[in-house]
């Protein structure tokens, strides 16, 4: 499994539920939000304020989030990048409402590798292949970000 992936299933990996059954705990999409998403991120996504909308995004908005965290906009089927992040949100909260847990982590891992998600270990920033995250050290220094590697 990806190493980022791995990383949030573990913190989150207890708490996962199938969307409406309680109010606590995360669906994974939710966990996979919450953990990559800076408050910035949220800001322009309706209802993301109320508490269980971002505990259990609607494929819509978790794609939208997931967006503006990577850095592309969001214009359904016009960046093969959106339509990857679409694809891999539709599969991850489809496989969590049936209560398949495994297949929705598995699918998270499949999108942080293709999408080259990582956080650097030294201050903690998100970088990746795409968007706003791309990142010219990732090839050579593993789990440190540009800034990091080269100061
Ligand atoms: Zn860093």
């Amino acid at each position: 499994m990806n190493e980022l992936a791995e990383h949030i299933k573990l913190e989150y990996g207890a708490s996962i539920r199938r969307a409406g059954k309680t109010a606590d705990g995360w669906c994974v999409g939710g966990a996979v939000c919450d953990y990559l998403a800076e408050e910035s991120d949220w800001g322009n996504i309706i209802d993301f304020t109320i508490a269980g909308h971002r505990r259990f995004p609607d494929e819509d908005r978790m794609t939208e989030l997931l967006c503006n965290v990577v850095g592309v906009s969001y214009v359904e089927g016009q960046d093969p990048t959106k339509v990857d992040i679409g694809y891999y949100v539709s599969c991850i909260i489809g496989y969590n409402d049936e209560g398949n847990f495994e297949d929705a982590w598995a699918m998270v891992s499949e999108m942080c590798t293709e999408l080259g998600l990582r956080k650097c270990g030294e201050c903690d920033r998100l970088y990746g292949n795409v968007g706003k995250l791309e990142d010219d050290a990732r090839t050579s220094v593993g789990m440190k970000c540009g800034r990091c590697a080269y100061g």
